[in-house]
Order: structure tokens, then sequence, then C-alpha cells
């Protein structure tokens, strides 16, 4: 069993912290809050040794004046641990890689917040776990990049990519975010065209440089990201081909519209009829009617649960990087099955 902390109990954070709990080769030592509210109180209550993030004597006393016991600050356990899992928000993993995991020598994942640059590599289980085996400084990229990457080593299974264009329409927030938006409105971001997406999924797969081109905007919704995809290749393929590589594919499912599956909300609520922690999707789920083929372009349309889709990529990535287990395919089909992922 690895040790591996937590730094940072926010939407990605405390689903890895379940997800470790979860595997037999990896246990959560502890988890890190800056602020002494109900996640932190629920995290204690879960049975996770709850650390202060900020090492000072002021923000532990805020723990203990609120009533919610903490072991100690992130340097009372940094020493212990095998990998840090970084769930700090956008940029400050960046700074906690600087100041508190390189100094201390700790192996550390960060998420996709952070710049691709900033890490030794990026990670993507199907694509770069081999890459990523037995690094010190590795990055879990976006949801977006995670869907993007999952779909097009599907048709990559099947066809040579020659160009791939991408629409993505991005959720405003997360469902516990009051302080985002936009409420009543699409607003291009970037504005820019080709949109940071593209260059995010070469940091995963380098052969893809100059052919993936993409552009998103942000609607009012906080359930899912929707993707479409316009995917030129260099040989004849069929739908039937596409279908059958993308039921092949792990971790990502086909839903059909006529199912009922008529929107994001359907496939969110999916999520809660199964019975899964927080209605999480961890699936890219794909529409299966949008698939076609026209004159060797792959067409479709697929939805990506921003708050779920990485975790078990988080978990692979403890593996890679630990070097517990060599063959990415036994790794994610242990991760799926620890998970209840299809
Ligand atoms: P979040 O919900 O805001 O959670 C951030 C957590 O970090 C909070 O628990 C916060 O603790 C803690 N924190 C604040 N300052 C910290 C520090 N200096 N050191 C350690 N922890 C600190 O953020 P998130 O959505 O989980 O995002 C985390 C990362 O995942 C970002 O890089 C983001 O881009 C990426 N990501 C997010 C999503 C998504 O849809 N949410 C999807 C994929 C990737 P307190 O609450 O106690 O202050």
């Amino acid at each position: 069993m690895v040790n591996v902390l937590i730094n940072g109990y926010g939407s990605i954070g405390k689903r890895v912290a379940d997800a470790v709990s979860m595997q037999d080769d990896m246990k959560v030592v502890g988890v890190t809050k800056t602020k002494p509210d109900f996640e932190a109180r629920l995290a204690v209550e879960k049975g996770y040794k709850l650390f202060v993030a900020i090492p000072d004597k002021e923000r532990v006393k805020m723990f203990e004046d609120a009533g919610i016991p903490v072991e100690g600050t992130i340097l009372d356990i940094i020493e212990d641990v095998d990998i840090v899992v970084d769930g700090a928000p956008k940029k400050i993993g960046k700074q906690n890689l600087e100041n508190i995991y390189k100094p201390h020598k700790v192996k550390a994942i960060l998420q996709g917040g952070e710049k691709a640059k900033d890490v030794e590599d990026n990670f993507n289980a199907l694509w770069s776990y081999d890459r990523c085996y037995g690094k010190d400084y590795v990055r879990v990229v976006s949801c977006n990049t995670t869907g993007l990457c999952r779909i097009l080593y599907a048709i990559n299974s099947v066809a040579d990519i020659k160009k791939a264009r991408v629409v993505l329409v991005r959720r405003a927030a997360d469902p516990n975010d009051d302080k985002r938006g936009p409420v009543n409105a699409i607003v291009p971001n970037p504005v820019t065209v080709p949109s940071h997406h593209g260059p995010d999924v070469v940091s995963v797969v380098p052969e893809f440089e100059g052919k993936i081109v993409t552009s998103a905007v942000i609607v009012p919704t906080t359930l899912m990201h929707q993707h479409t995809l316009m995917v030129e290749v260099e040989n004849n393929v069929s739908r039937d081909e596409v279908l059958e590589s993308i039921e092949k594919t792990p971790r990502i499912i086909a839903v059909k519209y006529e199912d009922g599956f008529t929107s994001t909300a359907q496939i969110i609520e999916y999520g809660r009829d199964l019975g899964r922690l927080r209605y999480d999707i961890n699936e890219l789920v794909v529409w299966e009617e949008s698939v076609n083929v026209v004159d060797n372009e792959i067409f479709l349309m697929q939805a990506v649960h921003q708050e779920s889709i990485v975790i078990p990529e988080n978990i692979d990535c403890i593996r890679a990087m630990l070097q517990l287990e060599e063959d990415k395919f036994k790794s994610i089909e242990k991760t799926n099955k620890a998970m209840g992922i299809k």
C-alpha cells in the first residue's frame, strides 16, 4: 500500500480521495483544507486525517476554534508520503510544486488548471501511461482534454487522423460554485481561434501537432461540457468500425438519443439512477446517433462530466509514477473495477 496525500480537498480532491480509498494498492494518509468549513468537518467524519494546507499557526487555530480536529499542517505529513495529488485551485498547484513538493523531494500530480510546461509530462492513461512511468512531477490534463484524448484514441485505433476540428461548449461553473457565470449569455471563451484546448491535447499526444484545431464557448449550465468533433481521416472507415472502436475503448460509453438520452440533463439523471457517488459519470459519453462518416470525415457529439472524468486518470497516474503496474490496460481495468466504471 503506497501512501497518498490529497492536498486540496475540493471538487477534484475529494473525489480522488474516495477513489484512492477504493483501491487495494494505495491508501489516503491525509487530506488538506485551508478553511474549517463543512467540507473539512465531513472529511474528518469520513475518517480522513485532516491537515492544514497552509503551514501557519493562525490557520491551525482557526480549525481548533471551529472544533475541527487537525493532525497538524502539511509539513507534518509531507515526509511520510509516497506521492501527493494536488487538488488546489488553478495556479496554486504550481506554487505548491515549487514551494513544498520539490524541496521535500516528494512525487506530485498536478491538475489541468496548471500549465503543461511546469511539469515533466502530461498524463492520459491511454496515451501517456508508459511515458509517465516512474516520473516525479506529472499533470493529469483537464476534463476537456481528457475527453478529447479518449475519443481520439478510439478514432486513431481505426483510422489515421489527418485533421481534427472540435467545437467545445463548456459549462459555466460547477454546481457548488455561486460566483461564476454567465447566467444568461453565450460567451466565446477564449474568443481567439484556435483555443488552447488543441495544444493541451498535443501536450499528451505530440504527434497531433498541427492536426487539431479547437474553439470554445461557455454556456449557462453546471452539469457537463459538450463537444462536437469533425475528424478528417486518411483512410476509408465505416460508421460501424468507428462505433465498434468506441465500444472497445475503456472509459467511453455510447448512449442513444432514442433511449431518452436527449441532453446532458438525462445523462446526469442516469448517474443518479445508477446510484453513483455524487452522481459522477467518469466515462466519456458519446451520442451514438451523432456518429457519422461522410467522405473520410468522422462526425460525432460527446459529453464530459467535468467534475469526475479525470478521477480514474489520477489513480492510473499514481500507479504509473510509483511503478505499481507496468501494463496500462491492467491499471485501467483495476481502477475501473474498483470504481465501478463501465
Ligand atoms: P475547488 O473545488 O475550488 O477545490 C480547491 C481546493 O483547494 C479547496 O479544497 C481549497 O481548500 C484547496 N486549497 C486552496 N488553497 C490551497 C493551497 N494553497 N494548497 C492546497 N489546497 C488549497 O477546485 P477544483 O475544481 O477541485 O480544481 C482543482 C484543480 O483541478 C484545478 O487545477 C482545476 O483546473 C482542475 N480541474 C477541475 C475540474 C472541475 O471541473 N472542477 C475538472 C478538471 C480539472 P479550502 O476550500 O479549504 O480553501
